[in-house]
């Protein structure tokens, strides 16, 4: 019984912990760039957001993004 209960927590933990890896991600996507254009941009410009969900790409430094072949947006100067 006791054995049990120590495994759910274990999975609850491991669940928590795969969540806040996620999360931690999601929130470290500074750049997003257009798979139709050569352009990358800060998450909040608004050419950024326009782009369609389907043709975004995400970079998580300025440098992967040049290394990609991607020019800095004329609008937000990323
Ligand atoms: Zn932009």
């Amino acid at each position: 019984m006791f054995r049990s209960i120590k495994k759910q927590t274990a999975f609850i933990l491991l669940v928590l912990v795969t969540l806040l890896m996620t999360m931690s991600t999601a929130l470290a996507t500074t750049y997003v760039g257009s798979a139709k254009s050569d352009k990358f941009h800060y998450t909040d410009c608004r050419a950024a957001q326009r782009i369609k969900s389907s043709n975004l790409v995400y970079f998580y430094s300025r440098e992967e993004a040049l290394n990609a072949g991607y020019v800095p947006c004329g609008i937000c100067h990323p």
